[in-house]
């Protein structure tokens, strides 16, 4: 059996506990992994004076392969996102998000299986921005006026959204590789070019652009972006493979999420040409962090993604697998799934739903 280094960067908040349970689910699912361990985040700061440590990156590099926790951003004020800056310092222009129904998880459907692929490098998470009254906000704002471009208040805070041709085009041939690799049948990309004629109006040029490269073998299609999200919610077995600018594949992840049970239960992985790194959709849930009361699935099927990435792609299925059996015999778990399903039953912790997972792994 190959022995993996991977590094592990365990995040903050819930990272903390759903990451120990990932751990142990892949310890018992037959994988040899070993973690590299290393720091990121609201701690991370305050003993090494920076949220990113460069021997985190560093360690990426090296090893080509993370998983993480999810880490907390400062709302408003404070550090930028550790998780944007990771992104674009690797170079991991793909966020890939499968949604995927698990019987007895809650979801609003029995049936959903689709796949978003976000653009995420640029759009409104470039970081961009110009602090309202600062100078560049004032030269920006006195610059679109002298353009005639339109008049923006001079009490604005400014965000930039970019969307290159480069990147649109990368994001799109990758959704319709992953198409052509996965026997997926259509790629559809959400937009709003209606109303954003050179920033989401590029983006679905070129994607129709790209898509006449696969005519005769995957589909095509386009949505807006608002009617995309009626569509969705109203059936969501008419899409496959979703392609959109970063935002608003931010957005409808959570949204698709909702549909299957929550975030409790989305895997994802960030991926570029070198590295990959594998994380949940969901955040660090400070709500109910420390309390043992986080749905540790999301990570572990972020884990499985990575497995499968490495090659090990038994070991990821038996994962899969134990996941489904627990689901399905429905005795532990957690919270979130208590609620989504609108069960009375009594909540397993995060630590009981993963001695389940581990019992089920090992008795295979
Ligand atoms: P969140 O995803 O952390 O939580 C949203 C809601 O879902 C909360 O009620 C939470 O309790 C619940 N939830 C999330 N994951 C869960 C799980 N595994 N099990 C059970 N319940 C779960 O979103 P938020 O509250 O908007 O963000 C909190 C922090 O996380 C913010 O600082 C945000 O910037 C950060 N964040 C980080 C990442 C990342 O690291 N990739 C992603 C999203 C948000």
């Amino acid at each position: 059996m190959t022995r993996h280094i991977v590094t592990l960067i365990p995040g903050d908040g819930i990272g903390l506990e759903t990451s120990a349970a990932m751990q142990r689910v892949v310890a018992a699912s037959g994988a040899d992994i070993e973690w590299e361990l290393a720091p990121a985040g609201a701690a991370c700061m305050e003993e090494h004076g920076t949220p990113l440590p460069e021997s985190t990156i560093e360690a990426v590099e090296r090893n080509k392969v993370a998983i993480k926790g999810p880490i907390t951003t400062p709302v408003g004020t404070g550090f930028r996102s550790v998780n944007v800056a990771l992104r674009k310092t690797l170079d991991l222009y793909v966020c890939l998000r499968p949604v995927l129904s698990i019987p007895g998880a809650g979801g609003r459907y029995e049936d959903v299986d689709l796949v978003i692929v976000r653009e995420n490098s640029e759009d409104l998470y470039a970081g961009i921005e110009f602090e309202e009254g600062s100078e560049g906000a004032c030269k920006l704002i006195d610059f679109v006026e002298k353009s005639g471009a339109g008049s923006i208040r001079p009490d604005s805070g400014i965000s930039i959204k970019p969307i290159s041709v480069t990147a649109t085009r990368n994001i799109v041939e990758y959704a319709f590789e992953y198409a052509l690799k996965h026997g997926r049948k259509k790629v559809t990309a959400a937009h709003k070019a209606n109303i954003m004629k050179h920033s989401d109006g590029l983006f679905l040029r070129e994607a129709r652009g790209v898509a006449k490269r696969y005519e005769g073998k995957v589909a095509f299609d386009d949505k807006i972006i608002d009617a995309f999200c009626m569509s969705l919610v109203m059936d969501p077995s008419q899409f496959d493979v979703i392609v959109f600018p970063n935002l608003y594949g931010d957005i409808a992840s959570d949204l698709a999420a909702g549909l299957v049970g929550g975030l409790g239960i989305a895997p994802g992985a960030n991926i570029g040409r070198d590295c990959a790194v594998f994380e949940a959709v969901h955040g660090s849930a400070p709500d109910i962090a420390g309390k043992n009361l986080a749905n540790p699935t999301a990570e572990i099927l972020s884990a499985a993604m990575m497995l499968d990435h490495l090659g090990e792609l038994e070991a990821a299925e038996r994962i899969r697998r134990a996941v489904r059996g627990v689901y399905a015999r429905g005795e532990h778990l957690t919270a979130d799934i208590r609620r989504a399903t609108g069960s009375g039953a009594i909540a397993a912790s995060c630590t009981e739903f993963t001695d389940a997972l581990v019992a089920a792994l090992e008795a295979e």
